[in-house]
């Protein structure tokens, strides 16, 4: 408990530098806790040393997190790749929903809706890094969903979302994301109506700095602060497992 209060200062004060050395403000960056398999009570801890934004990969874990929270106060984000039949998980607990990369998934979230009558912002994930293994929509057809996107007045695009290269070498890793701030500015240019560009979410444990210096007003940040995962990222990133319900 010591060490999430100390690491999330720790992970606060690294932001601030980022900031500083490119002239921005720590205010303009938030910190969403990326808390997949961290107990709720863990999380808790979290909150009550300061943080407000939980990022969640798996949406029946998320809820079943979400319910044992309650009365905490928390703006809950779900940050995993969304399969269609989770979309009613998902719904109860997300205010933002950071991985939209294909138009199923927001016919599913607009059917839900239509009938709440409600609605909710969502960013589209990009595949910045061409790695086959990871979701998001390739950059190529990043204007063509978001002009389909744009079309349901239930689901709101707030901006864009990424997963830099899994790579040591942050150069490369910064090529994504300058990557991902160039396709916002081309996105912006175009002013569809019903799509506003002010998110770029970028930036985990081992490239957040990176992320900040490259315009992220996002980042998500689990490893720094809450330790090694006893599972590789791969279990949260593979749709097959996540269809055999495990
Ligand atoms: C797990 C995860 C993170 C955080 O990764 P760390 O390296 O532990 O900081 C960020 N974004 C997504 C989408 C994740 O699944």
């Amino acid at each position: 408990m010591e060490d999430i209060v100390h690491n999330i200062r720790v992970v606060q004060h690294r932001i601030a530098e980022a900031c500083k050395r490119v002239g921005r403000q720590p205010s303009e960056v938030r910190l969403v806790l990326a808390t997949k398999t961290v107990q709720a009570e863990r999380v808790r801890s979290a909150l009550h040393a300061g943080a407000t934004v939980l990022g969640e990969n798996k949406a029946q874990e998320a809820l079943a997190k979400y319910k044992a929270l309650e009365g905490e106060k928390a703006e809950w984000h779900f940050i995993g790749h969304l399969q269609t039949n989770k979309v009613k998980y998902a719904l109860q607990f997300a205010s933002l929903i950071q991985s939209i990369d294909r138009i199923e998934v927001v016919q599913k979230i607009d059917q839900r809706l239509q009938k709440e009558g409600r609605s909710i912002d969502v960013l589209l994930q990009v595949n910045t890094s061409s790695e086959p293994s990871k979701f998001g929509v390739h950059p190529d057809n990043l204007v063509a969903l978001a002009r389909e996107v744009a079309r349901y007045d239930t689901v709101r695009v707030r901006g864009l979302m990424t997963i830099g290269l899994f790579s040591a070498e942050q150069e490369q890793v910064r090529t994504c994301f300058r990557l991902l701030a160039q396709l916002r500015q081309q996105l912006r240019a175009l002013e569809l109506s019903n799509i506003c560009m002010d998110a770029l979410s970028m930036g985990m444990s081992g490239d957040f700095e990176t992320a900040i210096e490259e315009g992220a007003t996002m980042v998500r940040v689990g490893t720094a602060i809450f330790g090694q995962r006893l599972y590789p990222d791969s279990y949260y990133w593979n749709e097959q497992m996540e269809s055999e319900g495990r």
